[in-house]
């Protein structure tokens, strides 16, 4: 398959494609996406395909007007409509009862759907012009990092889908926070809808276990993509916790020959001539965020026999970017 590379002025191309069953990479402001239309599942079967998704990861369905929620959820809770108030359009997904119109191949069996109303654009009115809701899963073959770039997807799924929409790079960087409003509001992945956001609106919001420690495999997971090696480069990779020059300390002190450092700005220089990705400054938590993916991929370029990664403490987005960061050294990781 020939994958087309299309600008923003793309956009009817592959609205026309999604309509006639095809799966398309489009930008959003967490990361990129990989859309079908949710109500076509030969196009969503192609979707974990093209991926190598594990059929039991459900998708989230974008929509790209609040109506469409009443299409697709049993059950709006009120304090879902006041999340929705506040941060949609936005980097937010919530997780509501389903209604039998959400086909079980998104929803991988679940009697919950997740819905998101992005704020992007050009993914606002690709939904529009397909008329349907988008099921997208990140475009990235799966476990791989999430790709923040149409050069990314391009690079992962070039010749396995029939379009990609360059929109620029992702504002967010990290994949949308992902809330259940099934019973009690829970936190099931961090996003840049920070948790302390949500307490303002959810006081009573819990935090899912598998946001700050590893699940073994026979647990049974809210979210089942949580329980995946995700975000992760091929090379072994350590998570180093601590104060910002603490943990550049630490990493400068044990780094051998061939390992590589993912590191904050303020400390490229302490690494200079050995193998290192700056990834932001440590005292900009959303440009972390920001750089956190396309830093993983560029050390994966390199080569690297390990790579040891600065990672911030859980504070606002940097609960984000320290739970893809672990994920991505399955849960290895050094407290300095
Ligand atoms: P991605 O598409 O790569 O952004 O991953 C979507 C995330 O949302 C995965 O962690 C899924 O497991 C999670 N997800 C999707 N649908 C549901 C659902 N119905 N209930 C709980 N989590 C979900
Ligand atoms: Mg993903």
């Amino acid at each position: 398959m020939k994958t087309l590379l299309l600008g923003a002025d793309g956009i009817d191309i592959a609205a026309d494609i999604i309509r006639r069953g095809g799966i398309v990479g489009m930008p959003t402001e967490t990361v990129y996406g990989l859309a079908a239309s949710a109500f076509d599942t030969e196009a969503v079967a192609h979707i974990f395909e093209a991926k190598g998704r594990p059929q039991d990861n459900p998708l989230i369905v974008h929509i790209a007007e609040i109506g469409t929620l009443e299409t697709l959820c049993a059950e709006v809770p009120e304090a879902a409509r006041r999340i929705a108030e506040r941060f949609w359009p936005g980097p937010l997904t919530m997780v509501f009862k389903k209604k039998p119109v959400v086909p079980d191949r998104v929803t991988a069996g679940m009697d919950t759907v997740a819905v998101r109303f992005t704020a992007h654009p050009v993914a606002q009115e690709l939904i529009r012009k397909s008329g349907v809701p988008i099921a997208a899963p990140s475009a990235n073959v799966s476990g791989y990092p999430s790709p923040t770039t149409a050069a990314h997807v391009m690079r992962d799924l070039d010749g396995k889908i029939d379009a990609c929409i360059d929109g620029g790079e992702c504002d967010c960087g990290v994949e949308s926070t992902v809330v259940s409003m099934v019973g009690r509001p829970r936190l099931l992945r961090p996003g840049s809808v920070t948790l302390e956001q949500l307490s303002e609106i959810v006081p009573d919001i819990t935090v899912d276990k598998a946001i700050r420690g590893e699940i073994a495999d026979t647990e049974r997971v809210s979210a089942p993509g949580m329980k995946y090696r995700h975000y992760a480069p091929s090379a072994p990779v350590v998570a180093v916790c601590g104060e910002a020059s603490a943990s550049a300390g630490y990493i400068a002190s044990v780094m051998k020959d061939g390992e590589l450092c993912i590191c904050y700005d303020e400390f490229a220089g302490l690494f200079a001539g050995r193998p290192c990705v700056a990834y932001g400054s440590a005292k900009d938590k959303k440009a972390l965020a920001h750089g956190v993916f396309s830093a993983l991929r560029e050390a994966d370029r390199l080569s690297p026999s390990k790579i040891y990664v600065q990672c911030p403490d859980d504070g606002g987005v940097g609960l984000a970017v320290a739970n893809r960061i672990k994920k991505a050294a399955g849960f290895n990781v050094v407290n300095v």
